[in-house]
């Protein structure tokens, strides 16, 4: 009776979910394991195949004292094959891995891999939750004989590129497979903790404090960041009701003022930066300074990373604005590959001149005669290709200055109302994605009507300084010394702005 009271579709259906499902109970597929790298041509080893993440939940307790770390991740992910197996990137200890709640084995190989095998092949496009209970110090783990965990007098901090992930979280680690984040981080009571996107909670009980940070828009794995310490924390929102909080060390000795007079600027930077470049991407702003011995900063999404070093000669907006042209040149659009570094380097590096520009402390057309005169034809800089510089030259000074200079040379090229046209679209048209060098090349010629890859292939793809200077016929024919705009020391007091443990 049943049967004949279904209508013949919905019985159909059945017929057709009954059949593959009987299929599979009978005969299993047997799936195939993931592959360890995601196929970076510079780190093949770097992020994994056969999955994609959409999401991080962590859940961390943090002893400043001892640089104790302990962690659960929880990490949904989709398998893009039937997965026998499946790597994750991660160098401290795990003690349990469950998939969908099941306990999986688990194996150390290569330098920072942990394999996963489920009980059972996990189906292509079938979300799955895998959760990874560890603990370690990462102070004192190495990997290819270094640690990107920077320990601090009062804390630890997680801010590092390419690799920063594998020492606080497990994980797919490559800017090709961006997830959202939801950290909750427990550190002992008068320890702060500084970390992505926006606090969206706080408590304290039994000497413990936690916080929980917030990142609703895909995020690069070395973009998450983690810091605890004993800050100062600022709070604002901005004229658009996005919240800011920055963070500073207490202990910053003399150069805390410099810091601040910085960083405390993100909000107005970021305004001017996007009527360059449009909306900005995130759902929050700021930046943090812990009492790091380091030299560097970084684009940790929404809350750049900045040593204290940065500011040893003063106030320096100049690395602000470049890390917040990272957000969205290197964050919500980020590489490929890494070998598409200059994607994220040339123009954070090109914003800063325009920022020259904007306070009249030399134009950008003045700081590319400067910079193209200042380097002789025989200096290995040339010899850097920013369009495909290698791993070991992946943050060389070339990719920034000579990556400026390609920029500078495309301006003009089209002219300024085309050039800005460009910087702005670009960002629109692959907001939160990826894009590559040759991607970029494309979207300019387009946007340009302008056939440039012979433009692009001189600044970019060939060794030698570029006969053709990047300065206007005018300025070069006059052939007077070229003088030092204003703005160069502050500038160039952001050359070491990647100049990072690797390796
Ligand atoms: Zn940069």
């Amino acid at each position: 009776m049943h049967r004949r009271l279904l209508a013949p579709s919905v019985l159909g259906a059945v017929l057709l979910l009954a059949i593959p499902v009987g299929t599979a109970t009978a005969t299993p597929q047997a799936g195939t394991p993931g592959a360890p790298g995601i196929g970076d041509r510079y780190y093949p080893d770097h992020g994994n195949g056969g999955y994609d993440v959409s999401h991080y939940d962590l859940r961390l307790k943090y002893r400043p004292g001892t640089d104790r770390l302990e962690g659960t991740a929880t990490l949904l992910a989709t398998p893009t094959q039937d997965l026998s197996r499946f790597n994750l990137d991660f160098a401290l200890e795990v003690s349990e891995v469950r998939v969908d709640g099941r306990k999986a084995s688990f194996a150390r190989t290569g330098a920072h891999e942990l394999e996963v095998t489920p009980g059972a092949t996990l189906p292509e496009g079938e979300p799955v939750g895998v959760v990874v209970r560890y603990a370690g110090t990462p102070s004192r783990v190495k990997v290819n004989g270094f640690t990107g965990w920077l320990r601090t007098p009062d804390g630890g901090v997680a801010a590092n590129e390419p690799e920063a992930a594998w020492w606080w979280f497990p994980s797919n680690d490559h800017p090709l497979d961006k997830a959202t984040y939801d950290i909750t981080v427990a550190v002992p009571e008068g320890t702060q903790v500084v970390s992505n996107g926006v606090k969206t909670s706080e408590s304290s009980g039994l000497g413990w404090t936690r916080t929980t940070w917030r990142s609703d828009r895909p995020q690069a794995t070395y973009l998450a960041t983690l810091a605890a310490g004993r800050f100062e924390v600022t709070t604002d929102r901005t004229a658009d009701g996005l919240p800011v909080l920055n963070a500073y060390s207490r202990d910053l000795g003399g150069n805390a003022g410099a810091a601040r007079a910085s960083v405390e600027r993100s909000a107005e930077v970021a305004e001017w930066l996007s009527g360059i470049f449009g909306p900005y991407p995130f759902n929050a702003l700021g930046g943090y300074v812990p009492n790091v011995p380091t030299g560097y900063a970084l684009e940790t999404q929404t809350r750049p990373f900045y040593s204290p070093g940065q500011f040893a000669n003063g106030a320096n907006v100049s690395v602000v604005v470049h890390e917040l042209t990272h957000q969205w040149y290197g964050d919500s659009v980020s590489v490929k590959g890494w070998r598409d570094i200059w994607v994220n380097e040339g123009f954070a590096r090109y914003a800063q001149w325009l920022w020259s520009e904007k306070e009249g402390e030399g134009t950008a057309q003045e700081i590319a005669d400067y910079l193209y005169a200042a380097r002789p034809a025989d200096d290995p800089f040339w010899q850097v290709e920013p369009g495909d510089p290698g791993a070991k030259n992946q943050f060389h000074i070339a990719v920034y200055d000579r990556g400026a200079l390609a920029l500078q040379a495309l301006r003009n090229r089209v002219g300024d109302r085309d050039f800005f046209a460009i910087l702005k679209g670009w960002p629109k048209a692959n907001a939160y994605g990826n894009g590559s060098v040759a991607d970029f090349v494309s979207y300019a010629e387009e946007a340009s009507g302008e056939e440039l890859s012979g433009l692009f292939d001189t600044w970019l793809h060939t060794k030698g300084k570029p006969g053709q200077p990047a300065t206007k016929a005018e300025s070069a024919a006059r052939k007077v010394p070229v003088k030092q705009p204003k703005s160069w020391k502050k500038i160039a007091a952001t050359n070491t702005v990647h100049e990072h443990e690797h390796r």
